[in-house]
C-alpha cells in the first residue's frame, strides 16, 4: 500500500505534508520500499505511533508506517517473545498476559509501538531495572540495500549492541525478540509527599522498593510519590474499584487537569495557584493489580516534554534549583516534573549507558513555548553530563552528544557500515548524529 499523505506527531509540534507513505506488510515489502527510495536518492523514516516529541521520526521524503506489520510471531517456553515491529505495547502486554508472561518494566503509557519505543530508549523507573531495550534479545533489520540482517548477542553482536537503541538509523526493524518474565503483580502505594524530604533522602527513597517515582508540582513543595512493589500474582489482586479508577485517573488526572491547563493558558499569572490546587487533588491510595495495568496510565492532555538523564547523585541539586526558579516566578510551569531512576546498562546510545541514572522530565502544555523552563533544565543537566531522551525535546547536536556518550563513535561506525548512503535519515538525525560517515 502506498500513497501521499500528511503526518503529525502526538503532541502536534512535528508536522509534514505531501510525503510518500508506504504501509508494508512484510520484510519483502519493507525491502522494496528501501531499495526504491535508495535508487531515487530519497530518504526514509520508519514511524511507529508518533509519540516522540522530537523530529526524529519526521520524514523528509518517504514514510514507512508499520501498522500492517504488527502481529505476534511466537512465544517460547522461556518467555522469549517475538513480534513484528509495528505491534503496539498495549497489544503486546495483552498477548503476554493471556499466556502468563509480563514485560519486566514499562514506561508511563503503552500506546507506542514496540519498535518506536525501543528505538528512542523508552524507559520506566526502578533503581535495579533498565529500560525496554535491556529486555531485547534479538532483532531482524531490513537494511537500506534490501537485505535482512539478524542480530543478537551471538549473531552480528556489534550490530546488535548498537541497534538495541538505534534511533531508526541503522535499518527498518522487521521483528524484535524480547525476554518476558512470568507474570507478576505490583502493589501500588501513592500519596502526597514534600519535595524537601524527598530530596534530602533521595537515594534512600528512590531505592526504597522496586519501582519508585515522584511528580513534583512546580510553584509548590508538593509531590505525588508512587512506590510499586513486585508481588506474586498468587497473593491475589485488589484492583482499584472501577468508579475510583475512572474518577481519579480519568476525571482528576485528565479532565480536571485539562481544565487547569486551559485556565493557566488564559491567565498565566494564576498558574502557581492552579498548581497548588492540582497538587491537592490526589490523595493516598493503595492497590494491587497486574503489572502492566499499574505501570501505565492514560495521558489525554497533550503536552511537550524534555527529559534529561543525569548521574543519580546530581538530581537533588538540579531539582532544588528548578524549585528556586519556579518560586522566583522566572517561569510559570503548569505541569508537574516527573522524577525516575534506572540501573546502569551497557547499550551505546542508552541514556543510562554505564551509569546509575536519574531522569528529570519537564513538561509544558502543547502549543506553549517551553522557553526558560526547558532551557534551565537543559543547562543544569549539561553541567553534569546529562543525556537527553532521544524522543523528547532538546537542543543538542552531534558534537555535544559525542561528549555525553563515550560510545557515540561506536554507533556512528555501525551506521556508516549499514547505511553508507544515509538513506535512513532526516534533518533531525543529521543534527544529532551528524552526516553519515562523520
Ligand atoms: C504521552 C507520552 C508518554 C510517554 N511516556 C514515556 C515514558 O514513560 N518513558 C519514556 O522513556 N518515554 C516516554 N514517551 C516517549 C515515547 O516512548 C518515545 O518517544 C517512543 O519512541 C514513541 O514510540 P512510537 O511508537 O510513537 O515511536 P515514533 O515516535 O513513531 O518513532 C520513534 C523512533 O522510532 C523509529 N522507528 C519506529 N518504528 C521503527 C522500525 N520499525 N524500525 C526502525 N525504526 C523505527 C522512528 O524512525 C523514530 O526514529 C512518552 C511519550 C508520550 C507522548
Amino acid at each position: 500500500m502506498t500513497g501521499t499523505s500528511s503526518w503529525r506527531n502526538w503532541a502536534g509540534n512535528q508536522r509534514v505534508a505531501g510525503v510518500d507513505v508506504v504501509h508494508p506488510a512484510d520484510a519483502d515489502e519493507i525491502a522494496a520500499a528501501l531499495v526504491r527510495a535508495a535508487e531515487g536518492g530519497r530518504r526514509v523514516r520508519p514511524i511507529g505511533s508518533g509519540h516522540s516529541f522530537t523530529a526524529i521520526g519526521r520524514p523528509d521524503d518517504v514514510q514507512v508506517v508499520l501498522d500492517r506489520h504488527d502481529r505476534l510471531v511466537g512465544i517460547d517456553d522461556s518467555g522469549l517473545v517475538t513480534v513484528q515491529s509495528g505491534m503496539p505495547l498495549h497489544r503486546l502486554n495483552a498477548e503476554l498476559a493471556a499466556r502468563g508472561w509480563s514485560l519486566t518494566n514499562l514506561g508511563d503509557i503503552d500506546r507506542q509501538t514496540v519498535s518506536g519505543a525501543l528505538s528512542t530508549g523508552t524507559h520506566g523507573t526502578g533503581a535495579r531495572f533498565g529500560g525496554l531495550a535491556t529486555q531485547l534479545r534479538a532483532l531482524a533489520l531490513v537494511l537500506p540495500d534490501g537485505s535482512l540482517l539478524r542480530c543478537s548477542a551471538e549473531e552480528n553482536p556489534e550490530v546488535f549492541a548498537a541497534a538495541r537503541i538505534g534511533l531508526g538509523a541503522l535499518g527498518v526493524i522487521d521483528t524484535v525478540t524480547l525476554q518476558a518474565e512470568p507474570a507478576f503483580a505490583l502493589r501500588a502505594e501513592e500519596g502526597p509527599a514534600r519535595l524537601g524530604e524527598l530530596l534530602d533522602g533521595f537515594e534512600e527513597f528512590m531505592t526504597s522498593t522496586d519501582h519508585v517515582e515522584f511528580y513534583w508540582f512546580p510553584h509548590t513543595s508538593r509531590c505525588l510519590a508512587k512506590r510499586n512493589t513486585r508481588v506474586p500474582l498468587s497473593e491475589g489482586l485488589t484492583p482499584l474499584p472501577r468508579w475510583r479508577g475512572v474518577w481519579e485517573d480519568e476525571v482528576l488526572s485528565n479532565a480536571v487537569f485539562a481544565g487547569i491547563v486551559a485556565a493557566g493558558r488564559r491567565r498565566p499569572a494564576a498558574i502557581p495557584r492552579l498548581a497548588a490546587f492540582a497538587s491537592g487533588g490526589l490523595g493516598p491510595r493503595t492497590w494491587t493489580d497486574a503489572s502492566h495495568r499499574v505501570f501505565v496510565s492514560r495521558r489525554r492532555v497533550r503536552f511537550l516534554e524534555m527529559e534529561y538523564a543525569v548521574p543519580r547523585a546530581e538530581a537533588p541539586a538540579i531539582l532544588t534549583e528548578l524549585h528556586r526558579i519556579a518560586k522566583a516566578g522566572e517561569f510559570r510551569a503548569a505541569f508537574p516534573v516527573e522524577v525516575r531512576v534506572a540501573a546502569a546498562d551497557d547499550i551505546p546510545l542508552s541514556t543510562a549507558s554505564g551509569r546509575e541514572t536519574a531522569y528529570i522530565a519537564a513538561h509544558v502544555p502543547a502549543r506553549t513555548d517551553p522557553g526558560a523552563w526547558f532551557a534551565a533544565l537543559e543547562s543544569m543537566a549539561g553541567d553534569v553530563g546529562g543525556r537527553p531522551h532521544w524522543g523528547k525535546l532538546h537542543g543538542l547536536d552531534a558534537a555535544t552528544l559525542r561528549t555525553r556518550y563515550p560510545r557515540f563513535d561506536e554507533f556512528t561506525a555501525v551506521r556508516a557500515r549499514l547505511d553508507p548512503a544515509g538513506v535512513l535519515g532526516n534533518a533531525h538525525l543529521d543534527r544529532v548524529l551528524g552526516p553519515v560517515g562523520c
